[in-house]
């Protein structure tokens, strides 16, 4: 596909980013190599607006890939954190700000009894299953395909490929031993499960998921699916981890737990609750938590955990994210929901758009997408058409078919117009467009 477009100064700093860093960017689906074309370097965001390095405004869909949960630049977040630059920016010593964003976390989330705050989802992810492993002696570890967990060794034998099923590698760098403990299996598939349980007695120490998942797009847990993983792991002595790195403090207060209700043994959080900084973390039971460092054996740490910008951003952000907040990222992201649809449907082109809570995306397909294999099936050139005729028009979409879009309490009501004014076209383009 051509572009029509172009973006010049991103175009100059990304020639030299490439230069210095793989493939221009610091983490990959910023290349923008799903879709091609010349990635945004952006300059500045206000309320649901980005500004790209050649001026161009965006409407963002992005939101930071879901940390910024009440728009950019928040006045209040802005202030925390400017408040808390001024008394230094890192101690290397316990501080309040770190028990204030624990408190906040423990109070919100009633499965977690005890936190241990981190820097990033995969920090995250990566010691909630070295817990694991440590509270129950045992090796193993079930993940389900299409579910990303960040870049830990032993998940990243995942996607969907031939060999993920048997727990083989799938990106050079990790080893078949770092994999050979993983087993991965089809989402939404609770036969499955029960077959790994018995084909491996006394071997699993925990299964970690997506509370819903959404990135192979949103594709939310089958009525009961949960529920029935956290009966299996009872059953069998293993620990059911709830990776809420996106769903956390997004999909309600109490993130997916506030709406399925179904209590994990450890979850782990990540992007709202840094309110754009890097703040994760892990939590639970605090029966396992004790078994963490220096309280426990299983080591882990960070000389930026807690740190207290992080922790004044995120935990200014989740003070402002009351019921009042969530109906309304709710209800916007139903009405942007609607408008796509809509406008797809005009032009006759086959598509689902799945939503857990206000996360959603949009599958080029008319089957109901459960798992990654029916993610894969959809028509994602046409998600490509669509993406650039929306970026042309300015609104930011993630350059993937295969993620969830994200919208804040600062999408109002212009932010929506302007969305509504770039769709037919979209729509025509994702209709005209061909394999
Ligand atoms: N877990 C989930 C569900 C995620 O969506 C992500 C990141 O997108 C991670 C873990 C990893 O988080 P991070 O990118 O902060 O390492």
């Amino acid at each position: 596909m051509s572009f029509p477009y172009d973006a010049p100064v991103s175009q100059t700093l990304f020639d030299r980013a490439s230069l210095v860093t793989p493939g221009g960017v610091n983490s990959p689906v910023r290349a923008f190599r799903a879709v091609g074309g010349t990635p945004r370097f952006m300059v500045s965001g206000t309320g649901p607006y980005l500004t790209d390095a050649d001026g161009r405004e965006y409407v963002d869909l992005v939101c930071s890939w879901g940390p910024m949960i009440l728009g950019h630049s928040h006045p209040e977040v802005i202030a925390a954190v400017q408040e808390a630059v001024a008394r230094g920016t890192s101690f290397g010593t316990p501080g309040e700000g770190e028990v204030a964003l624990a408190e906040e976390i423990v109070a919100r989330i009633e499965p977690v009894e005890q936190v241990r705050l981190v820097s990033s989802g995969t920090e995250a992810t990566m010691s909630a299953i070295r817990l694991a492993r440590g509270f129950t002696g045992r090796a193993k570890v079930v993940k389900f395909a299409g579910c990303y967990h960040g870049h830990v060794d032993a998940l990243l034998a995942a996607a969907g490929s031939g060999v993920a099923t048997f727990g083989l590698p799938d990106t050079p760098g990790v080893t078949g031993a770092q994999a050979g403990d993983t087993i991965v299996l089809p989402y939404n598939d609770l036969a499955a499960v029960r077959e790994a349980f018995a084909a491996h007695p006394g071997e699993i120490a925990c299964v970690i998921t997506e509370a819903s998942p959404g990135n192979m797009g949103v594709v939310p847990p089958l009525d009961g699916f949960n529920a029935g993983l956290k009966e299996l792991c009872a059953a069998n002595g293993a620990l059911y981890i709830s990776d809420e790195v996106m769903t956390g403090f997004r999909t309600s207060k109490a993130g997916w737990f506030g709406v399925d209700g179904v209590r994990p043994d450890l979850m782990t959080f990540g992007k709202v609750m840094g309110g754009g900084f890097p703040a994760a973390a892990f939590g639970g039971r605090a029966d396992v938590m004790a078994h963490l460092a220096p309280a426990g054996p299983v080591y882990q740490a960070g000389t930026l955990s807690g740190n207290p910008v992080a922790t004044a951003a995120g935990l200014a952000q989740l003070r402002l994210l009351d019921d009042a907040a969530y109906a309304k990222v709710d209800a916007v992201s139903a009405e942007i929901r609607g408008l796509v649809s809509q406008a797809l449907a005009k032009e006759g082109v086959a598509h689902t758009v799945q939503a857990a809570s206000n996360m959603f995306s949009v599958f080029f397909t008319d089957r109901p997408v459960r798992n990654y294999e029916d993610a894969k099936q959809q028509e994602a050139f046409r998600f490509t058409a669509f993406f650039h005729s929306l970026l042309s028009q300015g609104v930011y979409l993630p350059p993937s078919a295969f993620e969830s879009w994200f919208v804040s309490t600062a999408h109002d009501a212009q932010a929506v117009e302007r969305i509504a004014a770039a769709l037919p076209a979209a729509a025509r383009a994702a209709s005209e467009a061909t394999a």
